[in-house]
């Protein structure tokens, strides 16, 4: 009997569905080649022209209808015309909320030198994962606007670190660090932050005490910055709070390959409930509808979807294939210096994913 994985598909606006169509064909083919497993896809048209013609992200019921999907597809919301704010607190962080996603998985890999702006690191230096707290942190909209007369206006924004949050973020780093056999780092800022970072440097200590046979570092954010840029080889396994985490991937990104390769997971370990996989980049309205958008951050965040039911050999094929087709100028579009077209790109795995076998 072959297993059923049954996907929530979200393409959402601009390039969105455009990636997610290639990711969509690579993944089917991953299963049909495999012949144990299969895709089961169903679409949903939320998103920014929904909410255009029916006044919301999402239906009324929309986390209901989700639910029981083994897990979710996401390509990007965003258009014009609606506020960030409407776009991704109505869709985006309602889903990892409700789905309690508190695990973001950023891999920050260096699949080509040529991809990399740093000329004094070899590939193999930048491997990394990153762990980012998803849920609370500075990111949990706590805070208030003091009025007083405008000259002496003050406004709070205070981070949540509940033991609860910050224990689970941690324990899930070591969990994967231990699994993996390699160095889990935290990044944090407890010289500055004397409340919030003090508490989460306790809690990886000791968390990190049942965990002796895991080698660990601590770097403050500041410095973490710094070595990821001059020695990347120093991190294996990162595990940092919401803002910093936000930070550094996007650090990362820069270091391999920008927005068009850099992909992402929400994660919610306990299976409870469906975890999201989607790529960074946005809706790029300026570049949808001509075919010209990169689908290799959906392709990788498929990659990492695989990686999650289990299938560790089909995830690290298709960072292969990734790997393999930054060598191939004829298959690089547009925002790699090349002309291919996002269909060639979904095309060059399928024939790749056949002729391996
Ligand atoms: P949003 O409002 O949804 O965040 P955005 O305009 O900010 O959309 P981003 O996706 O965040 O767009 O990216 C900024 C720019 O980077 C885009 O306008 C586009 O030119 C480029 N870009 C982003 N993703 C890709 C991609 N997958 N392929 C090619 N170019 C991309
Ligand atoms: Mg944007």
């Amino acid at each position: 009997m072959k297993k059923t994985y049954h996907i929530a598909v979200i393409p959402g606006d601009g390039i969105g569905p455009e990636v997610i169509n290639e990711g969509v064909k690579v993944l089917k083919k991953v299963a049909e080649l495999d012949g144990r497993f299969e895709f089961k896809f169903a679409y949903f048209p939320w998103g920014c022209e929904y909410y255009s013609k029916h006044g919301k992200m999402m239906d009324d019921d929309g986390i209901e209808q989700l639910k029981n999907f083994d897990a979710i597809y996401l390509g990007a919301v965003g258009y014009p015309g609606v506020p960030d704010h409407i776009s991704l607190w109505d869709l985006l962080l309602k889903i990892r909320k409700s789905f309690d996603q508190y695990v973001n998985l950023r891999p920050i890999t260096c699949l080509s030198e040529d991809v990399c702006p740093l000329k004094h690191v070899k590939k193999e230096d930048i491997d990394m994962l990153i762990i980012r707290e998803n849920s609370e942190g500075e990111y949990a909209g706590a805070g208030d606007w003091l009025f007083k007369d405008k000259k002496e206006e003050v406004v709070l924004q205070t981070g949540v670190f509940s033991r609860k949050g910050t224990e689970r973020i941690i324990r899930y780093a070591f969990e994967t660090a231990r699994k993996a056999g390699k160095a889990l780092t935290s990044v944090s800022k407890g010289n500055a932050l004397n409340y919030s970072m003090v508490f989460w440097d306790q809690i990886f200590a000791e968390v990190g005490r049942e965990y002796p046979d895991v080698e660990t570092y601590s770097y403050l954010v500041d410095a973490a910055s710094m070595f990821m840029v001059q020695q990347p080889k120093r991190f294996e396994i990162v595990v940092t709070s919401n803002l910093f985490g936000d930070i550094l991937t996007d650090l990362g990104a820069a270091l391999t390959g920008g927005l068009g390769l850099a992909a992402g997971a929400n994660i919610n370990p306990e299976r409870k409930y469906p975890s999201m996989f989607e790529p960074v980049h946005g809706s790029a309205p300026d570049i949808s509808g001509q075919g010209k958008a990169n689908p290799l951050a959906s392709i990788w965040s498929a990659s990492q979807m695989l990686d999650f039911f289990g299938f560790e050999e089909h995830s690290k094929r298709l960072i292969k294939i990734i790997e393999k087709l930054l060598k191939e100028t004829e298959c690089l579009t547009p925002d790699m210096g090349g002309n291919a077209l996002t269909g060639d790109v979904g095309d060059f795995f399928v024939n790749i994913l056949e002729s391996e076998l």
